[in-house]
């Protein structure tokens, strides 16, 4: 059975599904491509009322929602209530601002009127990942509802019951059949659905073998495509920052979500003289971090999302050991039982060896020692991902010069790479492309459409 829910806490199995049949995935595709005939036609308010209906009843389930999440992937409680609430305010925001960033946009043609009108293009397809199993999938889905798209959803195999209820919370919201589908199938079947020509855009978030089979079938059938991948973002902590104040940016960037998040500050940058105090300040800290059962209001760090993540980082730290790395704190199993991981530092990486470009996605932090500002870009940038980073001083225009100069699609002064409906979300290189949330994530997937009047 691939689809199925094994709590990570336990790594025992509490439901299996079956996946649906060709059949049902056809019916699905149809049902979605029909009610999109009807659901482009409908106004604005309409739309806004769906969104607004499903925010109310994520925020009204908030407990329930955020104790599945807790159950299928391992999030803390508190995190899981954390990101019901975020997901709850991207509906909203989307609800609220979908009518003007969506309207006409008029033009100033030297002869004549024109205008450009977004129109929704037809049925999408999301392929999404299990460390935000709700966050995920409402920045797509709320900004393209609001276009007048329609919506079919493939969530990760180890969060079905996520994704279950989201559909159930669209339903409650009284989406029309058809709006929001919930496809129960694998990875491997999904790539296969993007050459259906009802499917009109796909969007996948996760890892790069998975966007990049879903890109290579989205451009062989000419579709557009969005992408937001991994990251190995960069922490970048200047002499004159203040390093009380930077070590508890830097546990909560790498270490909340256990570390399972694309944008978490992965690799920790320290310029000259404060590089050692940071370290032994931030080692002091990760080593006192609280590991258990992510119900436990006392929980610092839960597990990972399943034993196979948890297994795949403890090979990753071997072959980083083998590279050269020292682990400073951590580098074990937590526990016997669950798929607990210790929190873990590490230092000595050594550019050019194979390990060093590759992305951590867990409690693992590595730790750099650079001579100035200049080392600490061309380290930042010394990576095949391009989605965030942060930079600590409290210089900003010093600070802004760097950001210019590092290659992602985000950069955070001061606090770790995080996400807000109202900011867009995205990278560049391998991190993907296209952009999420805020006025950028609605144009997507839409039809600018060209209007004019002689
Ligand atoms: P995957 O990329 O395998 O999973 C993400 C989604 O893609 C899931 O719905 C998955 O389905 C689907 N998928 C998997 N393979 C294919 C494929 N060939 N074609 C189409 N869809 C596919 O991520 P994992 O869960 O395996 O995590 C592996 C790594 O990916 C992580 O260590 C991390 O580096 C990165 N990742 C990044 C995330 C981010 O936020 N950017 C989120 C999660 C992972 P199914 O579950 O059925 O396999």
């Amino acid at each position: 059975m691939s689809i199925q829910t094994t709590n990570p806490t336990t790594n025992k199995v509490v439901k299996s599904f079956d996946e649906m049949t060709d059949e049902q995935v056809e019916a699905a595709i149809r049902k979605s491509n029909d009610f999109f005939q009807e659901w482009k036609k409908t106004s604005y308010e309409d739309r806004a009322k769906v969104l607004h209906k499903a925010a109310d009843l994520m925020r009204k389930g908030k407990s329930d929602l955020a104790n599945l999440i807790t159950l299928e992937m391992g999030k803390i409680k508190a995190q899981a209530e954390w990101e019901v609430d975020l997901s709850a305010d991207i509906l909203d925001y989307y609800a609220n601002n979908g009518a003007a960033f969506l309207a006409d946009k008029k033009l100033n043609p030297e002869s004549g009127e024109a205008f450009v009108r977004s129109s929704p293009i037809g049925v999408l397809f999301g392929v999404m990942p299990w460390n935000f199993p709700f966050y995920q999938i409402v920045r797509f889905a709320a900004p393209n509802i609001m276009v007048g798209n329609t919506i079919l959803l493939k969530h990760a195999s180890i969060v079905p019951q996520c994704g279950i209820a989201i559909e159930e919370l669209f339903r409650e919201a009284k989406a029309p059949e058809g709006l929001y589908t919930n496809l129960l199938i694998s990875g491997k079947r999904s790539t296969a659905l993007v050459s259906d020509e009802r499917i009109k855009g796909v969007s996948l978030t996760g890892s790069e073998g998975a966007g990049a089979s879903i890109a290579e079938a989205a451009g062989k059938h000419l579709k557009k495509s969005v992408l937001e991948l991994g990251g190995s973002d960069a922490f970048i902590i200047l002499e004159d920052a203040d390093i009380d104040t930077v070590v508890e940016m830097a546990i909560a960037g790498r270490f909340s979500n256990t570390g399972q998040s694309c944008v978490a500050s992965k690799r920790f940058i320290a310029v000259g003289a404060i590089a050692d105090e940071f370290l032994e300040k931030f080692t002091k800290k990760v080593a006192s971090l609280k590991v258990g059962d992510p119900m436990d209001p006392n929980t610092q760090v839960g597990p990972l999302s399943s034993e196979g993540a948890l297994v795949n980082l403890l090979d990753q730290v071997k072959r980083f050991e083998k590279a050269g790395a020292k682990v400073v704190v951590g580098g074990k199993r937590a526990f016997e039982t669950g798929a607990f991981m210790q929190p873990t530092i590490l230092t000595n990486l050594k550019r050019g060896v194979p390990t060093f470009q590759e992305e951590l996605f867990g409690p693992v932090a590595s730790f750099y020692k650079v001579a100035n500002e200049q080392e600490a870009i061309d380290l930042a940038n010394d990576s095949p991902f391009g989605l965030g980073g942060s930079i600590f001083t409290k210089d900003i225009e010093r600070a802004i010069k760097i950001a210019d100069q590092i290659d992602s699609g985000m950069v955070f002064i001061n606090e770790p790479t995080g996400t807000q409906a109202d900011l867009p979300f995205g990278g560049t290189k391998g991190s993907g492309y296209g952009r999420e949330l805020s006025e950028q994530g609605i144009h997507e997937f839409v039809n600018k459409k060209l209007i004019r009047v002689s």
